[in-house]
């Protein structure tokens, strides 16, 4: 876990690579490659730390002019990534095109596609992800185990799959079920949890998938690198816990707990799906390990995730730099761990909106084997994504206690 990459590296492979360079190297570096990025937000402004030391040229295009990219993008560019033409006119300046949210303009990439921009992941990727239902009819079909599902239209559907049947017969489904809106959802806004015929009545009238409630033991992510030349290399698992409060995850922490029969797995999973999907680019795979030891597949991200932000400092490759990687049509970097790790989301305090201030921070910063990451921006609201802290120490427990301690620390209020 800790040396080894987990990825396939082949030389051979290395060689095909290196005749078939989809970018020559002698523009790459040198910045003549435009590179753009759809979403300019931490996860876009992590990337660019990466861009700066690989030396390229990254514009950026986001709504928000004071999105944690703006001021570090080599060009930023003020628009809707949800909008056609404003994706169009953006993509047509670039070499390269990527993304570092799902919800972007899918037809917008289809046609710069076609016109010859190197589309990164492909619009067809992002566009089966985007729609939960899309998503979990590929996972489905393509026998990736997820939790039993079903297409719902409207609450006049929902009503009837927890009704009696025409003849009487018994209804198709039982509480507790999870109801999931298709599109929109992100960080558990969109999810619904039905226990019983009251809960119901809260139904979004809205398409959604009805799913199975599953006896989660562990929640669990793979992040997954795929390059153009269909090499891949994955990090090892991490954990999480979640903040009941909040549905968000809290701590994250790698290695898992996962045995070594069932952290094959898992790896052995992500590598399928971003290969089935044909995915260029960094993939997150979430998963639920279930009472009965099975590992299901919950949602896919395509694109670097939360859950790996601790590869920030505490593997040989950070995700960010290994996305610019796979899509710039580089070698995949080395994906072990140097240390067992642990990140802490840093969350807005409940009751608290306006300009932030960080309390105590001067005191976490004293925790031995602690990095804070700060995003940039300048107004809190409850449990937004501020920023989050990496923890590396010789053992998992050993960073956990410290991470604690980070957490107990630091609060993030309006000033
Ligand atoms: P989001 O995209 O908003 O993060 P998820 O699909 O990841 O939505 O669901 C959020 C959380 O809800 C999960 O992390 C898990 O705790 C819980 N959850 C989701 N689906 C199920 C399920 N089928 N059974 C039990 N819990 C679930």
């Amino acid at each position: 876990l800790y040396d080894k990459p987990c990825g396939r590296f082949a030389e051979s492979d290395f060689c095909r690579m290196n005749e078939q360079l989809a970018l020559p190297g002698s523009k790459l570096f040198y910045r003549d490659v435009r590179l753009g990025l759809l979403g300019g937000g931490q996860l876009g402004r992590m990337i660019l730390r990466s861009a700066l030391d690989l030396n390229v040229h990254v514009r950026v295009l986001d709504p928000d002019p004071n999105a944690p990219c703006a001021r570090f993008a080599d060009e930023f560019t003020v628009g809707d990534f949800r909008n056609f033409d404003t994706v169009l006119a953006f993509g047509q300046g670039c070499d390269v095109l990527t993304i570092e949210i799902e919800d972007v303009n899918v037809e917008a990439l289809q046609v710069l596609a076609q016109q010859g921009v190197q589309v990164f992941p492909s619009a067809e990727a992002i566009s089966t992800i985007q729609d939960k239902g899309l998503q979990k009819r590929w996972l489905a079909q393509r026998g990736f185990p997820t939790a039993a599902f079903e297409w719902v239209a409207d609450t006049t559907d929902l009503h009837a799959l927890f009704g009696p049947g025409p003849f009487g017969e018994a209804p198709e489904w039982h509480f507790p079920s999870v109801l999931k809106l298709r599109r929109g959802g992100f960080d558990g806004r969109g999810v619904q949890l039905l226990r019983s015929e009251n809960d119901l009545q809260l139904a979004w009238d809205a398409p959604c998938i009805l799913e199975q409630k599953v006896d989660i033991v562990r929640e669990l992510a793979v992040v997954v690198a795929r390059n153009t030349y269909g090499e891949t290399a994955s990090y090892p698992t991490v954990e999480m816990e979640f903040n009941p409060e909040a549905n968000l995850v809290e701590f994250l922490f790698s290695p898992s707990s996962l045995s070594p029969e069932l952290e094959a797995q898992a790896q052995q999973l992500a590598r399928s799906v971003a290969e089935q999907l044909n995915l260029v680019g960094t993939l997150a795979v979430e998963l639920f390990l279930t009472t009965s030891g099975q590992l299901l597949v919950n949602e896919l991200a395509p694109r670097v995730h939360n859950s790996g932000h601790h590869t920030l400092g505490a593997s040989h490759t950070s995700q960010f730099e290994q996305h610019l990687r796979a899509v710039l049509g580089l070698p995949l970097g080395s994906t072990g761990l140097k240390l067992p790790a642990v990140m802490v989301n840093v969350l807005g305090a409940p009751g608290h909106s306006g300009p932030v201030v960080y309390r105590g921070i001067e005191e976490v910063l004293r925790l031995p084997g602690l990095r804070v990451h700060l995003y940039g921006k300048t107004e809190t609201r409850p449990f937004r994504k501020m920023g989050h802290l990496t923890v590396l120490a010789a053992t998992l427990a050993e960073a956990k206690a410290i991470a604690r301690q980070a957490q107990q620390l630091l609060r993030v209020e309006a000033d």
